[in-house]
């Protein structure tokens, strides 16, 4: 971006997605043993558009009966046919799966932001292709495990009950299922209650690529569903992504049980800038790193560190910047930040922004941008002059909520940026390689960006410190939870 055009906001023409080719059934029954099957709970709820607050779709609710379904035929799957397949024979189910979202990934993105309210960008660009990318990945890996673990004699654990959040629905979809599947495991999933519909997909797809029946069993319904699948005696290995206090609770209801568990959770993440920073990338990397997937994100950039003689310049370039950033209908290829997941979430992150307030803080909102009148939509916001001990500071908001803190010397942004319940993920913007080995080799999170921000590899692992959870998904670190090794 050249100084000139730095906050000159664009006017586009309205640029929406079709919807027409994405097939949506008015109804949605829980995928159980390789059938969509009618809930034994008789109970279902409505799935909305967040952006306009329109039903899109009865959900079933699974209860205590539907979860042992699921499980059962996961474990009947697991016995009589997944554990004996070669490791080649399951690579090929899961490279099918890969393609078919690949064909699909224009029905998938569009549903996606339909139903998580995501900029169409965002799924379209990100969320859909790493999804298709990650079980790729795996599937290469599901013949060469004795390379993965070598010396080792490798066995797969049996039935893994997998629990996702809202926030990348099919992606965090892959993240669990393809390594589950390429280490010989059987699955029963569930997806966020507010955002089922691309998890459903899903089961069409794996539904239409022939895996035996009851290989993957995806549920929908609320917490109790999630907790009965974690309760569930046959279950051998538990996979979370969610809220740091609903993997507390998990941690300690299968304590004392042999499961195993990988916990990936809330963050808070610092990203910090020196003087010596490219500062127009920087401010890129700032604006991608918070105000991506409208906040939502575990690891977004959510706390801003500015070396003390360039805090002026960074903030007015940021400001500027926020001023030409396009808040609106998610299905516009020109909108930026799309609708905020649901009505509770925007409730959250505006009870923040009084609290910011509250706390003494200036705010910085762009006043170039008008939200629509319906939907759940939150403005792109800065908290400028926070200090470590701010709630907004201290505390996940989970939404484009940036809060900006100075520092002068290295060991200062250290101590403040560790010095947090969460670890993560962090960002550096610096142009000395040795500046960027010192910091990460300190900081306490699972992954430092470098110049860079949310950038996402199925070879990477990913994973958090302290409260952000424990275990490593995705490369070849993300095998080892779906295995024993003798
Ligand atoms: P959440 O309330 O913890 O929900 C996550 C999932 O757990 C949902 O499917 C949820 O079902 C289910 N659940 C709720 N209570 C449960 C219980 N008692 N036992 C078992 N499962 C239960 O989190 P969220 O609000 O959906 O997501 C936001 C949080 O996820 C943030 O804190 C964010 O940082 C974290 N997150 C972390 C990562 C990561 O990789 N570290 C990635 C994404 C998100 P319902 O939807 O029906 O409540
Ligand atoms: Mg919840």
């Amino acid at each position: 971006m050249t100084k000139e055009n730095i906050g000159l906001k664009w006017e586009y023409a309205p640029s929406p997605e079709a919807t027409d080719h994405a097939k949506i059934n008015k109804q949605y029954e829980l995928f159980i043993n390789g059938k969509f099957t009618k809930p034994n709970s008789k109970k279902c709820y409505n799935t909305i558009n967040p952006a306009t607050e329109e039903v899109i779709a009865k959900i079933a609710d699974a209860n205590e009966k539907d979860v042992d379904l699921a499980v059962t035929s996961a474990k009947t799957a697991y016995d009589k046919y997944w554990k004996k397949l070669s490791g080649a024979e399951r690579a090929k189910y899961i490279f099918r799966i890969a393609r078919v979202i690949q064909e699909r990934s224009r029905e998938l993105a569009v549903i996606e932001s339909l139903n998580g309210g995501k900029a169409i960008r965002e799924s379209r660009d990100f969320d859909i292709p790493t999804a298709a990318n990650h079980f790729f990945y795996y599937a290469g890996w599901a013949d060469k495990l004795e390379y993965a673990f070598p010396n080792k004699k490798v066995q797969s654990l049996g039935v893994a009950a997998q629990i996702i959040p809202w926030n990348f629905p099919l992606l965090m979809a892959a993240w669990k299922i393809a390594p589950a599947l390429a280490t010989g495991n059987t699955v029963v999933l569930k997806p966020a209650e507010s955002t089922p519909l691309t998890a459903l997909k899903l089961a069409e797809i794996i539904q239409d690529c022939d895996l035996p029946p009851g290989v993957v069993n995806i549920i929908t319904g609320f917490g109790a569903t999630g907790a009965a699948m974690v309760n569930h005696p046959m279950v051998s290995k538990v996979a979370f992504t969610g809220s740091t206090d609903v993997g507390k609770l998990i941690q300690k209801s299968i304590a004392g049980t042999t499961k195993k568990l990988t916990l990936e959770l809330g963050g808070k993440a610092a990203n910090i800038v020196f003087d010596d920073a490219p500062i127009n990338q920087a401010v890129e990397g700032i604006v991608n790193g918070i105000f991506f997937n409208q906040g939502h994100v575990c690891c977004a950039g959510s706390r801003l560190f500015v070396q003390e003689n360039i805090a002026e310049e960074v903030i007015s370039k940021l400001k500027a910047r926020m001023q030409t950033l396009l808040v609106g209908n998610p299905l516009d290829k020109n909108t930026d930040i799309g609708a905020i997941n649901s009505k509770e979430q925007l409730d959250k992150i505006n009870n923040y922004l009084k609290i910011g307030v509250n706390e003494g803080l200036e705010i910085y909102q762009s006043d170039n941008c008008s939200l629509p009148k319906k939907g759940f939509f939150c403005k792109p916001t800065l908290f400028i002059g926070a200090a470590q001990s701010n709630r907004v500071v201290q505390e996940e908001i989970f939404g484009p909520v940036l809060t900006i803190q100075t520092f002068r010397t290295i060991e200062e942004v250290i101590e403040k940026a560790n010095n947090i319940p969460y670890g993560l993920s962090a960002g550096v913007w610096t142009d000395k390689g040795s500046k960027i080995f010192n910091l990460t080799s300190k900081m306490r999170a699972g992954v430092v960006w470098a110049n860079t921000y949310n950038k996402f590899d199925p070879t990477s692992p990913f994973g958090g410190y302290k409260e952000s959870g424990f275990g490593r998904e995705g490369g070849l670190h993300g095998l080892a939870p779906y295995v024993n090794l003798i």
